[in-house]
């Protein structure tokens, strides 16, 4: 058989710990065999962002702006802990949050529902997308621990030098301060690309925050979404006959778990962050979860959502076969392919990506799962290993 071709390179970023591993494995086993990868590698695993002082996650940001598509695995963000453990120069920041800054987009998380996998809530029958703007926040703040009594100000200097300041708090003894930020342009991108991607999959669009609290920083978001939403897509929506409102976002919590699902539901950074894993796991799994970062500029990266799973990497240290779940990671990819094929043109590898991520639903259909999908099951099947599951996935495959 002859494998298929790709015009163009995706972005391939290689991460760490037992994510590392399946990426590998991944491409050996699924990928490889049916597709002349083009990519353009970079190593993002922590040991060579250490070496490169973190340039190399720049870099890679940069090549997704120039191939459009890139694919992600998960990587350490390091903390204290970490920096003793690899010997780093530095606590390097986030590289989902390097990368996040730099192509500034929204990040749209899809749960993948199975037959085998009832939700949490039993009343969820459609899948909840979380869309979380992908820029800045707390990913990009400045903090400063405050040793004693003393006056902390925010403090603005205009381009013109012109001052502007207004006390954050009077200290009397120590404690702790942040500082955040967030701008018009992206903030209107985040608005557009969640009514365009609401319209694309015609499903309703809900926008939560706390304005009521940040009056200032959560009413910007609030504004600019209702501004757009009546100069352009009201009458989109209408047509599409989907809606699109704002709650506050404990509002949100509550209607949600009282919904069937199905909505796009649009969250700051921080919100997205932590609601995702909500979603997820009230799905099923972490890693059955889908993960695409959009830019205004037409940039899509694919990853997956979950972390690099320590725990089961230092078992696989050991020589134990671990029974990771590949499933979001293999997604990453075939979202990317696809991707690459869709704006290529190029049917052969689009028709590739979907029948990969078919393969991964029958083989799941079939019962062969991983420990944490086989726990969420009744009657609950004998779990497979990673590799196991790989084979079962191959096998299936139909061109
Ligand atoms: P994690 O890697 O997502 O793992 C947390 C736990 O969730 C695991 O111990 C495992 O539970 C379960 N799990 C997650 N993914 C799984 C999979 N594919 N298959 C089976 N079980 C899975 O989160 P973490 O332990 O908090 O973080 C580990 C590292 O990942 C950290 O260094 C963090 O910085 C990094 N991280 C990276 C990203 C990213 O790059 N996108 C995101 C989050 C965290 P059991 O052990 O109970 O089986
Ligand atoms: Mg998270």
């Amino acid at each position: 058989m002859s494998k298929i071709t790709m015009q163009t390179p995706v972005v391939e970023m290689d991460g760490d710990e037992m994510t590392r591993i399946l990426w590998a494995e991944i491409k050996k086993e699924l990928l490889e065999p049916f597709v002349e990868l083009n990519t353009e590698y970079y190593d993002l695993g922590l040991p060579h962002r250490d070496e490169t002082e973190d340039r190399v996650t720049v870099e890679a940001a940069e090549a997704i702006k120039k191939w459009k598509v890139g694919v992600k695995c998960a990587t350490i963000t390091p903390n204290a802990q970490r920096v003793e453990e690899y010997h780093l120069k530095k606590q390097w920041k986030s590289p989902n949050g390097t990368i996040r800054s730099i192509l500034d987009g929204t990040v749209f998380r899809t749960p993948i529902l199975t037959e085998r996998i009832k939700p949490y809530i039993p009343t969820w029958t459609k899948p909840i997308t979380v869309a979380r703007h992908g820029y800045a926040d707390i990913y990009r703040d400045t903090e400063m621990r405050v040793e004693g009594p003393g006056t902390a100000e925010l403090l603005f200097t205009g381009a013109d030098g012109a001052v502007r300041r207004e006390t954050v708090y009077e200290f009397e003894g120590p404690g702790v301060l942040q500082g955040c930020y967030n701008k018009d342009s992206s903030i209107e991108n985040f608005a557009r690309s969640c009514f365009e991607y609401a319209l694309s999959e015609k499903r309703d669009l809900w926008f939560s925050a706390k304005d009521t609290i940040m009056k200032q920083y959560d009413g910007l978001f609030k504004a600019s979404f209702e501004r757009l939403y009546e100069a352009e897509y009201r009458p989109r929506f209408e047509a599409a006959g989907i809606t699109y409102f704002y709650t506050l976002i404990d509002d949100a919590v509550a209607r949600l778990v009282r919904s069937n699902g199905g909505m796009v539901w649009a969250l700051k950074n921080y919100d997205g962050d932590v609601m995702s894993d909500m979603i997820s796991t009230a799905f099923g799994s972490l890693a059955m979860m889908t993960s695409v970062l959009v830019n205004a500029e037409g940039c899509y990266e694919y990853e997956a959502a979950h972390g690099t799973v320590t725990r089961h990497y230092y078992r696989h240290l050991k020589g134990e076969r671990t029974s990771t779940n590949p499933v979001a990671t293999i997604y990453a990819w075939t979202g990317a392919l696809g991707k690459r094929g869709e704006l290529d043109g190029n049917a052969a590898l689009c028709r590739f990506a979907k029948a990969l991520e078919q393969a991964v639903l029958d083989a799941i259909a079939g019962g062969v799962v991983t420990g944490d999908l086989a726990a969420l099951m009744d009657p609950k099947p004998v779990p497979v290993d990673t590799a196991a599951f790989l084979a079962a996935v191959r096998e299936r495959v139909r061109g």
